[in-house]
C-alpha cells in the first residue's frame, strides 16, 4: 500500500480494495478533523508509521512509537539471510540480537523458526516496553534484557549459535543531511559515531565470548561499509566472512561471519 492508502484505509477502517471500490464513503466532521490532523503531522515531516502507530515488516505488524526505529524493508534481508543459513537445523538454537528496537528482527525469527531460544538487548527502557508489547501480541516468548550491547552475565549464559544485530551505522555528521523524517527517529538508533563504524568494532570484538564454537555473527551493514567491516573482521583475528547478501537496490546490506574455532 502506498501512504496515502495506508493513512486513508487507516481512518475509514477499511482495507485497500474497498477504498477503491466503495463509492460512497461517508466523511463525518470527525473523520474529517482526523484527516487534516493526520496530513498536518505528516507535511511537517512526521513518519507516517508513527502517526499510525505501527508498521508492517516480514508480513507481520509492529507497534512503533519514536522510542524506537521504524523497521526498514532492507532488514527484512538480514532476517530472511539467518533464516536461509538457520532453518535446517534452526530447533533449540540459541540467539542472541543486540540493539532490538521494536523487536522486529528477534520476534520475526520466533516466529519464523519457531523452537528457538532468544535473548533480545537494547540499551533503551522504552524500547524495551514497545519491544515486550510486540511480542506479546505476537504470542512468543523472547528474554529482553537492557544492556548497552551485551550484558556480561545473562549473555555468558547463553553462548549463543547467532548473534545478530542492525546496529546503528550512520556516520555522526551525516545524519542532519538525511531525509526529514529521520529526525523523528531515535538518534541512538542510527549514530554510529565519526565513521558509522563503533558498533561493528564493539559488537565483532566483544561477540567472541558469547559466541558458541563455530557460532554466527550476521550484521546488517549500511552503504559503502562492507570493505571496512570486513577489515574489523579481519583485525578481530577471530572470524571468516562467509556470505554478503545484497539488497534490492544491489547494494552490500548483510554480512555473515563465522567464528574461527
Ligand atoms: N537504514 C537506516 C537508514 O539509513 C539506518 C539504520 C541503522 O543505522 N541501523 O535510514
Amino acid at each position: 500500500m502506498n501512504e496515502a492508502e495506508l493513512l486513508f484505509s487507516e481512518i475509514f477502517g477499511c482495507d485497500r480494495a474497498s477504498l477503491y471500490l466503495k463509492k460512497d464513503i461517508p466523511l463525518d466532521k470527525d473523520k474529517l478533523s482526523k484527516v487534516s490532523s493526520v496530513l498536518k503531522r505528516r507535511f511537517s515531516g512526521e513518519p507516517l508509521q508513527y502517526i499510525l502507530g505501527k508498521t508492517e515488516f516480514m508480513g507481520l505488524e509492529f507497534r512503533v512509537n519514536p522510542s524506537v526505529l521504524i523497521p526498514r524493508p532492507e532488514t527484512e534481508i538480514l532476517v530472511e539471510t539467518a533464516i536461509k543459513i538457520l532453518q535446517p537445523a534452526a530447533q533449540g538454537m540459541k540467539i542472541l540480537e543486540i540493539g532490538t528496537g521494536s523487536g522486529c528482527i528477534a520476534i520475526s525469527l520466533a516466529k519464523l523458526l519457531k523452537d528457538v531460544d532468544i535473548i533480545a538487548t537494547d540499551i533503551s527502557d522504552n524500547a524495551l516496553e514497545v519491544a515486550k508489547g510486540n511480542a506479546r501480541r505476537h504470542g512468543v516468548k523472547i528474554n529482553f534484557i537492557l544492556a548497552d550491547l551485551f550484558n556480561a552475565v545473562d549473555c555468558l549464559m547463553h553462548p549463543a549459535d547467532l548473534i545478530i544485530s542492525n546496529p546503528p551505522y550512520v556516520a555522526s555528521s551525516e545524519i542532519a543531511s538525511l531525509q526529514p523524517e529521520i529526525s523523528y527517529e531515535p538518534r541512538i538508533a542510527l549514530d554510529g559515531g565519526a565513521d558509522g563504524l563503533d558498533f561493528y568494532r564493539r559488537i565483532i570484538n566483544g561477540a567472541v565470548d558469547y559466541l558458541k564454537k563455530d557460532g554466527l555473527l550476521i550484521l546488517e551493514i549500511g552503504f559503502d561499509q562492507s570493505r571496512a567491516i570486513a577489515d574489523i573482521f579481519q583485525k578481530s583475528g577471530k572470524f571468516k566472512i562467509i556470505e554478503i547478501a545484497k539488497d534490492y537496490s544491489n547494494i552490500e546490506r548483510v554480512m555473515v561471519a563465522a567464528k574461527n574455532g
